[in-house]
């Protein structure tokens, strides 16, 4: 039997568009090959422009509409020209977070042996590891809140027990998911600044007494300085990291770096009930409406979304799917030979499209 999934698009400003064209044309194929599942897209109006057009940013129609859809599939939003009143950007992404609840922030980082990175890796040297940014309170929490004067300025950052819990649990279990398929050997690591700071000793505290659930995966800890140095110099250690919003906001940077930029680097902000996949990059103004933006990272967004549906709705296929459309693009990406600007080669975004469905 066929179940028909239905995806809320938010093509939003920029690049965002010129990538979400050909992610939703691959994801068409997929569907329309497909046994065991379908999917229908529906446009959410939303974004820098849209509210440069309308005076909103995010309407309550596109709300709605996410709240009812199976997954939310977005593209990057915001233009650094476009601003409130009070000087801070729209940014229609991270109100999604909030509204929803969608307090992981899950960043994959993988480099395949023979993909090009900066660190130059011995050829048979993978890096594999998920970092996970709380997304809806952290630093973050203090959005729009901050207090002004001419002679100072103060954010305060709020950590909660209750989405705590959550999220640590959510890691737990994505490392038993990993270790179960052989992946890594189940390892997390609580990233914070608990030498220094009275709200990360807590944060430490409850990750601490979630781990004591988990005595199959190893519970780590490490301050989020030495963590940034880590990446670099030993990033094949890790396996889950969990962090605070503003740190993880931050390392997944480093993360889509060590793969060799943003251009590869996917994202999933996922609750209990709703998630959103997009790339980790923003819209990208200064090559806008060139055709040179790279793809892949929304590409490999929208492989997350057929994983996450997969499970979710028990379509072992769809799994499949998410993952034969993850190894095309590495195929794509080892290769070397169709590559976008950002990338070091030449391709346009259709063409690096083109060659990920070639290769699927
Ligand atoms: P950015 O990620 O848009 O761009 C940083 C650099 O990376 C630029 O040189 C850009 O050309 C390049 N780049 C990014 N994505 C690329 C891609 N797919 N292909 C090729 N090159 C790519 O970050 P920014 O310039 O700081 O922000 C631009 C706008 O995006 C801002 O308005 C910002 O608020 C917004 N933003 C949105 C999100 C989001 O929607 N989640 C995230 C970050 C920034």
């Amino acid at each position: 039997m066929t179940k028909t999934l239905d995806i809320a698009v938010f093509h939003g400003d920029g690049i965002g568009p010129e990538i979400m064209k050909p992610t939703l044309q691959i994801l068409e194929r997929l569907a329309w090959a497909a046994q065991s599942y379908g999917l229908t897209f529906q446009d959410a109006p939303a974004g820098a422009s849209h509210y440069a057009q309308t005076g909103e940013s995010l309407p309550q129609a596109s709300m709605d509409l996410a709240r009812s859809c199976d997954a939310i599939l977005l593209s990057a939003m915001g233009l650094p020209d476009v601003r409130y009143d009070d000087g801070t950007e729209i940014s229609p992404q991270i109100d999604l977070r909030k509204e929803l609840s969608l307090f992981a922030g899950v960043r994959p980082v993988t480099v395949k042996a023979g993909q090009r990175s900066p660190l130059n890796l011995p050829a048979d040297r993978e890096i594999d590891f998920v970092l996970i940014r709380e997304s809806t309170e952290g630093l973050f929490y203090s959005q729009g809140r901050g207090e002004v004067t001419k002679d100072a300025a103060k954010e305060t950052l709020l950590i909660t027990r209750s989405v705590s819990e959550k999220l640590f649990r959510f890691a737990f279990d994505l490392a038993k998911t990993r270790k179960s398929t052989g992946r890594s050997p189940g390892k997390v690591t609580c990233v914070d600044k608990a030498n220094v700071f009275r709200a990360f000793a807590f944060f430490r505290e409850i990750f601490d007494a979630e781990g004591a659930h988990h005595p199959e995966i190893t519970a780590d800890h490490a301050y989020v300085d030495a963590t940034a140095l880590w990446m670099v110099q030993k990033p094949w250690d890790f396996d889950v990291l969990v962090t605070e919003n503003m740190f993880g906001d931050i390392l997944s940077d480093l993360g889509a770096g060590l793969m060799g930029g943003l251009g590869l680097a996917p994202s999933a902000d996922i609750g209990l009930d709703h998630a959103v996949f997009q790339p980790c990059h923003g819209s990208a103004p200064d090559i806008a409406g060139q055709g040179t933006a790279n793809p892949f990272a929304m590409i490999l967004s929208a492989a997350m979304m057929l994983d996450w549906l997969g499970l979710r709705h028990d379509i072992p296929e769809m799994r499949a799917d998410g993952d034969r459309l993850r190894q095309a693009v590495d195929q794509v990406v080892v290769r070397g030979d169709v590559l976008t600007r950002d990338l070091g080669g030449t391709a346009s975004t259709s063409e690096a499209a083109n060659a990920v469905l070639h290769a699927l």
